[in-house]
């Protein structure tokens, strides 16, 4: 299928009659200095829909992190739209469920469906805690926040495994809303740091992957973000407020996003973007520059 039967596809999966599909795709720890060089497919996406209007549109923007630059806390923010410093959810080991309105709970209340293809962080914070991989590793649950979850907790899980996990899920159960989640680039990260070759290899094979999936998941009607938590330093580590740290890259794939190119949004309007994009009931700060007119955006 050419890239403008795609598009049409896209556009015509998004009529107002139809329930909207995103997702939300988190590459860990992938700092924007990494990301602007070495993800040559998302930015061959990006090139593609600049020469021709009629291609899947997309655009590459960035993005600095909240603090600290961790990651519990700043899935907490993507999802919520709240600081790490306002959910409480501040370090790593805190190890409970969020007392915040998540992105899973608008859609739920709602009556979307919710799926999750990610690190088991993700399952502490929104269905149940602790994680058993015994139990919880495969989630088919209509009780539970995410409905559709497949749950890893190796940070050295196989991005294309993880992927393929993401795909069996959407295309076994369509959600609405869809969260895929990445580790092997933070991992790469923290055993050789941001400036090494197989931290930078780690990012290159990871967009790779996502090349073998992506144009399948666009082609169903998905309006995608992709971005990452936080970034890397050369200490092998995050947390901080290094501009490696901080800043990372904003992937924008869909035809109901605005792709201006000074489009700037905060990390913690990410999720509220992402419920109006869903035609979502809700409070949370949205960028609304960064959605077209025709989003009919609420929030
Ligand atoms: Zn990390």
């Amino acid at each position: 299928m050419s890239e403008s039967e795609y598009s049409s596809l896209n556009q015509s999966n998004y009529h107002s009659h139809q329930s909207p599909k995103v997702m939300l795709v988190i590459l860990d720890g992938l700092n924007l200095q990494t990301a602007m060089h070495a993800m040559g497919y998302l930015h061959a996406l990006c090139a593609n829909s600049a020469d021709n209007p009629k291609a899947t549109q997309a655009s590459f923007h960035s993005l600095v992190s909240e603090l600290p630059s961790l990651s519990r806390p700043l899935y907490e923010t993507l999802l919520t739209g709240k600081k790490p410093i306002e959910s409480g959810i501040i370090h790593n080991d805190i190890s409970r469920l969020s007392n915040q309105i998540s992105l899973f709970h608008l859609a739920k209340r709602a009556g979307l469906t919710t799926g999750a293809a990610a690190y088991h962080w993700i399952s502490e914070l929104y269905n149940k805690t602790p994680f058993d991989p015994l139990t919880d590793r495969v989630t088919h649950d209509l009780d539970m926040v995410i409905e559709h979850g497949l749950f890893y907790s190796a940070d050295h899980y196989p991005d294309d495994h993880l992927f393929y996990d993401a795909h069996a899920i959407i295309t076994e159960y369509q959600p609405n809303f869809m969260l895929v989640h990445s580790m092997n680039i933070d991992d790469s990260g923290h055993r050789f740091g941001s400036e090494s070759p197989e931290y930078r290899n780690a990012a290159r094979r990871t967009d790779g992957f996502l090349s073998l999936v992506l144009p399948k998941w666009i082609e169903m009607g998905y309006q995608i973000m992709v971005t990452s938590d936080h970034g890397m330093n050369r200490d092998h580590s995050h947390g901080g407020r290094l501009k490696e740290e901080r800043e990372v890259p904003l992937f924008l794939i869909g035809s109901q996003f605005n792709h201006h190119a000074e489009c700037q949004i905060a990390q913690t309007q990410i999720a509220g973007t992402l419920a109006s994009l869903l035609r979502l009931d809700h409070n949370k700060t949205i960028c609304r520059e960064m959605l077209l007119e025709t989003t009919g955006v609420q929030g």
